[in-house]
């Protein structure tokens, strides 16, 4: 999307293509944090950060997960989760045999709510793009029962 124009309802892309509107809902370019960027820390607000071992590139010491990687996977609560996984597996192995055990893969699963009581998936990492199938009405309610029992698990962890 290169321009909106809001009078005449159009939006104009960077391909020169035009798409009239009743009612629009874009999202806007994704940005770090102001901080990241201010202290040169990254960026566009993004930390550089080594994609299967999650640190910070150049640094062995520092590492970073969830919204504020580099990584060219989506920003999404699993791909945090996923990464928090591989990489409290390595703080692990470093404090006990000094050296990670595993690498991050890019692993990462979005639910796709399409409307009316359906949904899909999309389950991807770095080797495999995402192809998610038709939504159905289970997968719709798989992800609202999975939404209570991610968080009452997690409580339980806690
Ligand atoms: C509207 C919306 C809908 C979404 N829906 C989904 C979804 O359906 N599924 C999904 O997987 N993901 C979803 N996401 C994305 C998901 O919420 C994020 O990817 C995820 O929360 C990132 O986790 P994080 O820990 O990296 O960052 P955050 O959850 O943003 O946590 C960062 C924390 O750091 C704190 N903080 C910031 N600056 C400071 C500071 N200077 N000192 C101390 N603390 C500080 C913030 O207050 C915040 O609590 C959604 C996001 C949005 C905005």
């Amino acid at each position: 999307m290169k321009e909106i124009d809001g009078r005449g309802k159009v939006v104009h892309s960077e391909e020169g293509t035009e798409a009239p509107y009743d009612l629009l809902i874009a999202i806007p370019a994704h940005k770090g944090m102001e901080v990241i960027e201010k202290n040169g820390l990254g960026k566009s607000g993004w930390i550089p950060t080594d994609r299967h071992r999650l640190n910070m590139e150049g640094r062995d010491d520092v590492f970073v997960l969830g919204d504020t990687t580099n990584l060219p996977i989506s920003k999404a609560g699993s791909t945090a989760h996923f990464e928090a996984d591989a990489l409290a597996e390595n703080l692990a192995a470093m404090a006990k045999i000094g050296s990670p055990v595993r690498d991050y893969d890019g692993k990462v699963f979005c639910f796709i709510e399409a409307g009316k009581d359906r949904a899909t998936y999309a389950m991807f990492d770095y080797q495999n793009p995402p192809s998610p199938k038709p939504p159905t009405k289970a997968v719709h309610w798989f992800k609202t029962a999975y939404n209570r029992l991610y968080w009452a698990s997690a409580r339980g962890l806690l």
